[in-house]
């Protein structure tokens, strides 16, 4: 059936139309509501959500600056179901070789790497918080809808997004439990998507927002969550490494941080400029949980949960701009990750606030759809301005000289900023993350051990503890644009890095049958992690929302 064809869908108006029920959608939409009852008013606010409940598409580390917690629900740390208890009380920084590695002395850190007064816990679980807070204040959140289309109006402004429709078979045939998807539309929308979001994706483009910015840059995260034996276990012990098991030109690291419960997080980001296609982030991540520093924490320990997630790392000097006609995009959809703090939940908050301020003056002169000038104008000069400010060139340096150089430049430039200064101005960032792979020819191939299925383990087992559930009979949501360039060059020239980048299993070249090579695309066991969208060479891959629900259904990350 043609689109002209399908049943009209149901619409519903609200004053402001949120994206997304991580921290900086949350945030947006708590500040309306509480700024509205203070200026004695009121605004309709709606919150969509891909997840199956607010948290189960929230994957992060994390230590939370409580810095944008305390501005929006002072005293939130003497609630009873307050979501963060443990807070950091050591701190320590390794340099890694194969077999063994070096602390760093923590008064060689700049004062903003410090970690004292953070909280080490579950971001999923901070959302939840926040979503029976902004219920309470009247906020409508929809889990289990994915916002799936932007609205226009005629003048080409944005006046709301539709959800999917559901019930859409394999091959685009409708089933009996077809459904439409709904129109909910806004005076303002704000795009909240977190990294790489799909829709966010399209308005960057629509309005060329990235006009005169740096280009965007990503990492992969991987995460695992471990139950450990109650002596391994040293509530609120802070662990980073970098180095070993990655190359000196592959950036990225390590991150084991003790929260509740007896339980230990442990990750691993991976640059996504890296350049040999033979590299698996999953494998890497593996490998360095044997670790002679590090393996002993897990002995006994039981992993619970797995996921990954894209982490945006172009900070400051890629930011796109943030508003556009009807709308704008606020947290890790704009790209306010701090890199070498890997922090950006502190600025989803913050930015969720300063938009919803902006937005309520807005509201309140009677405007509708037009651009919010005045936030894309705050922002630099607000505390996330300041925040990213400082960090600009760490990703730079260490794009550029590798990690034995580079990081160690990236600190002398942290250390000189927090004086004013750069010896370095703002560097450039270079390639995107898509045109950073060589061919695999002219690049070593990588062997991994197998995994031993107690502390190291397989992609399929792994995404079996991500409890991710897609819908089988529904069109594929990742679209390959050209299936003979995918041939022509992610296989022959590259050698399908997907099947390697993917850290879910989805990606695999079939090299025997009449047809072979042939691209399958096990969809079902995709984790929204969105890194083919960013990483295939040639900008191939698009990822789209499958049905409103699916994906992975995450319980603490
Ligand atoms: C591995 C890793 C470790 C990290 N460690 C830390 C840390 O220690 N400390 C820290 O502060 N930060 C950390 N971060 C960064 C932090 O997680 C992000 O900055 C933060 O989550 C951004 O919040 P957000 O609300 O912008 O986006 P997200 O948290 O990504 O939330 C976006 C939400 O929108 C939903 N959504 C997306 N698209 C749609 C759609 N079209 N329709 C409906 N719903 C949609 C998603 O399902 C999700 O629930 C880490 C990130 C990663 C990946
Ligand atoms: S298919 Fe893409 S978005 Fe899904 S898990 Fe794999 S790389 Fe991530």
């Amino acid at each position: 059936m043609s689109a002209a064809e399908l049943p009209e869908r149901e619409g519903m108006d609200y004053d402001v139309v949120v994206v997304g029920a991580g921290p900086a959608g949350l945030a947006t939409a708590i500040r309306l509501k509480q700024q509205a009852a203070e200026r004695g008013t009121d605004v309709s606010v709606v919150v969509v959500e891909k997840g199956s409940e607010v948290g189960a598409h929230i994957l992060s580390g994390a230590v939370v600056d409580p810095i944008g917690l305390d501005a929006l629900i002072p005293g939130w740390r003497e609630e009873a179901d307050a979501p963060l208890t443990v807070q950091v009380t050591d701190d320590h920084f390794y340099l890694l070789g194969p077999a063994g590695g070096v602390k760093l002395p923590n008064f060689a850190m700049p004062p903003l790497m410090n970690n004292h007064g953070n909280y080490v816990g579950s971001l999923g679980n901070v959302c939840r918080f926040l979503a029976q807070k902004a219920e309470a204040l009247g906020v409508e959140i929809y889990p289990g809808f994915a916002a799936d289309e932007i609205l226009y109006d005629d003048k080409g402004a944005v006046i709301g997004i539709a959800t999917g429709d559901m019930g859409v078979d394999k091959t685009g045939e409708q089933k009996p439990e077809f459904t439409r998807g709904m129109e909910l539309r806004g005076r303002y929308t704000v795009f909240a998507e977190g990294a790489r979001g799909h829709l966010t994706k399209k308005i960057i483009a629509k309005y060329n927002l990235g006009e005169g910015r740096d280009v965007p840059k990503f990492g992969i995260g991987l995460k695992e969550l471990w139950k450990v034996k109650p002596e391994k276990h040293k509530p609120g012990l802070v662990q980073h490494a970098f180095g070993w098991p990655l190359d000196s030109k592959t950036g990225g690291g390590a991150f084991l941080y003790h929260i509740d419960d007896e339980q230990v997080v442990v990750g691993f980001v991976v640059h996504l400029n890296y350049q040999n296609p033979w590299l698996s982030p999953f494998d890497e991540f593996q490998r360095f949980k044997t670790h002679p520093l590090f393996k002993d924490t897990f002995e006994g320990g039981k992993r619970i949960s797995y996921g990954a997630r894209a982490i945006t790392e172009g900070g400051w000097q890629s930011v796109p701009k943030l508003s556009f006609p009807g709308g704008v995009l606020v947290g890790c959809a704009a790209g306010f990750v701090n890199v070498p703090r890997i922090k950006g939940s502190h600025n989803a908050v913050l930015s969720g606030m300063l938009a919803a301020d902006h937005l309520l003056d807005a509201l309140a002169a009677e405007r509708n759809h037009d651009e919010l000038a005045s936030y894309e104008a705050a922002w630099r000069s607000s505390a996330i301005g300041a925040d990213l400010k400082k960090v600009r060139n760490m990703k730079p340096l260490w794009s550029k000289f590798g990690t034995f150089l580079g990081i160690p430049l990236g600190a002398l430039d942290m250390w000189t900023n927090t004086f004013g200064f750069s010896l370095f101005g703002t560097l450039k960032h270079g390639k995107t993350d898509a045109a950073s792979l060589k061919p695999a020819k002219d690049c070593k191939k990588i062997t991994y051990p197998r995994p031993d299925g107690v502390l190291t383990f397989d992609k399929l087992s792994s995404v079996f503890l991500s409890n991710t559930n897609h819908e089988e009979n529904q069109q594929v949501h990742l679209v390959v644009k050209d299936m003979a360039l995918q041939k022509a060059s992610e296989h022959d020239i590259y050698a399908g890095p997907s099947n390697r980048y993917c850290p879910a299993g989805v990606y695999e070249w079939i090299e025997e049958g009449a047809d072979a090579p042939r691209f399958q695309i096990n969809a079902q066991n995709c984790v929204h992690c969105k890194t083919c969208d960013i990483k295939d060479p040639n900008q191939n891959i698009t990822w789209t929302a499958p049905e409103g629900g699916g994906g992975p259904n995450y319980p603490n990350m």
